[in-house]
């Protein structure tokens, strides 16, 4: 069975997450979605929060397991036998860096493939920090996250205010 691990900071998921994980899951034997849990990386949403959004959004897929890592996440893939770390790629301005993240993993680790799935047009627009200033400015996110993670932005901005 080919397992593969998708990390990122998730903050929050978005559709174009879910998507990315559809597809690596229709692939794949097994996905492990890699939340990473790193002190010094300030994220929006604190790690639980960003850990219950993903595990909501991701529940209906059977050989999707959503867990954290911290860390070198070769370390962490390694650890789970993957063949391949999953990557979306947007516009030309997300190549650069994951260019670079994809040759010093491959680098530390060479029979550790990264595998990057090009958007789907839908959500080629879409990222989490997109999403996070729509919403703190009250403007509407239906259709670019799950519903899970609707309640859970409701619920920050009420926090706020
Ligand atoms: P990181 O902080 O590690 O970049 P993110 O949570 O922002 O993590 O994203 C995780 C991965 O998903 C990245 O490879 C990113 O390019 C990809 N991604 C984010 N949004 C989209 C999208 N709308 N379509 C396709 N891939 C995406």
């Amino acid at each position: 069975m080919k397992i593969a691990v998708y990390p990122g900071s998730f903050d929050p998921v978005t559709n174009g997450h879910v998507d990315i994980i559809e597809r690596a899951a229709s692939i794949f034997g097994k996905v492990y979605v890699a939340v990473i849990e790193n002190p010094e990386k300030k994220a929006n949403f604190d790690f639980a929060t960003r850990m219950r959004m993903i595990k909501g959004a991701a529940r209906h897929f059977r050989n999707v397991r959503v867990e954290s890592f911290k860390g070198l996440l070769i370390d962490y893939a390694k650890k789970r036998k993957a063949r391949a770390i999953i990557r979306g790629l947007r516009a030309v301005s997300d190549f650069e860096y994951e260019f670079q993240m994809a040759q010093t993993n491959r680098k530390m680790c060479p029979n550790i493939e990264t595998i990057f799935f090009m958007t789907d047009s839908r959500y080629a627009y879409l990222s989490s920090s997109l999403v996070r200033q729509i919403s703190k400015l009250g403007g509407p996110v239906r259709g670019m996250v799950p519903d899970n993670v609707l309640n859970e932005l409701k619920q920050k901005e009420n926090d706020g205010k």
